[in-house]
């Protein structure tokens, strides 16, 4: 079966070695490559690996928006949060996906036991991460979330559109938007923290959050997969947060459901996610 993950930059991408693994696992032989692909090629880039028998696509930065478009479907998800991690051929036609939110809730759901539903969270970040989580927090009933960013007026714009969206307008949560203001964010209460900020790709980079918006919280997660802490994670330590996780099982739980879309095979992601990138 031929797969390959595209974006730009790559080299960083663990995709090929996760998807080894899924694949070993279900005795299905697959390629598996990573492609340097950029926006201005895009279109055509996946074009071809389809017309030439490619099965499935997982799709990073800066691709993301741009499968959406180009795919002849597109699953709610993807719709909602305006972004596909994963493409695939299905009787002939192109459709995207998003699995970042469903991988993310099953490992903390489900793996790590971290229950969701009456918290109160707060979310740092409104770009397509943020996008592709919040409908599947939602789904687990919290009590409320905040979307706290840099640029209020994308958060605004990103609570609004979810909160208009009819699959999600039904849920009880509430979900607010704020400016990232760590003076304002520091009287505030939340059992969970999540950095869904780009701040950790760029370790000259720092939220600066007051240690004091930890006060009440039980788990700090930074979106962000690193074998060292984040600034944003030893904050959180340094605070005494007792769950300080980064997005190691995300990515393998993203992984995993994105495979099952091209081989129809459910994964055991346990031992990967136990390695953490290793
Ligand atoms: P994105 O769409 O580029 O969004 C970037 C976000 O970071 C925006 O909210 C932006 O705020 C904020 N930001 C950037 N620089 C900042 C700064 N100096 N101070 C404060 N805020 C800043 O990125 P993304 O795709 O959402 O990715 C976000 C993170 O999630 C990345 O670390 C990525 O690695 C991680 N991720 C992990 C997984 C996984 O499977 N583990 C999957 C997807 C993404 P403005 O709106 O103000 O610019």
């Amino acid at each position: 079966m031929k797969l390959a993950v595209i974006g730009n930059p790559i080299k960083h991408s663990k995709s090929p070695e996760i998807h080894a693994e899924f694949a070993k696992q279900a005795g299905i032989e697959i390629s598996f490559k990573k492609v340097e692909v950029s926006l201005e090629n895009c279109n055509e880039w996946v074009e071809s690996f389809f017309k030439e028998g490619g099965k499935g696509l997982s799709v990073t930065l800066p691709l993301k928006e741009q499968c959406i478009k180009i795919a002849d479907e597109v699953s709610e998800r993807a719709k909602i949060s305006g972004a596909a991690n994963v493409l695939y051929e299905l009787n002939g036609k192109i459709i995207a996906d998003c699995t970042d939110g469903t991988g993310l809730i099953n490992d903390l759901v489900k793996n790590k036991k971290i229950p969701i539903k009456d918290k109160n969270i707060l979310l740092i970040g409104a770009g397509g991460a943020a996008r592709g989580i919040i409908p599947n927090f939602l789904l687990e009933h919290p009590k409320l979330i905040t979307v706290a960013n840099r640029t209020f007026s994308r958060a605004s714009k990103l609570v609004d559109e979810l909160s208009n969206t009819a699959s999600l307008s039904s849920k009880s949560s509430i979900l607010i938007a704020s400016g990232l203001n760590p003076e304002e964010l520091k009287d505030l209460h939340f059992d969970i923290i999540i950095n869904a900020t780009s701040v950790s790709t760029n370790p000259k980079l720092n939220l600066n959050l007051d240690k004091s918006i930890f006060k009440n919280t039980s788990v700090a997660l930074d979106l962000y997969y690193s074998q060292a802490f984040t600034p944003f994670m030893e904050s959180a330590k340094d605070a005494q947060v007792p769950i300080v996780i980064d997005g190691w099982g995300m990515l393998v739980e993203q992984a995993a459901e994105s495979f099952n879309l091209w081989t129809n095979v459910n994964p055991d992601t346990s031992n990967l996610i136990a390695k953490h990138g290793e």
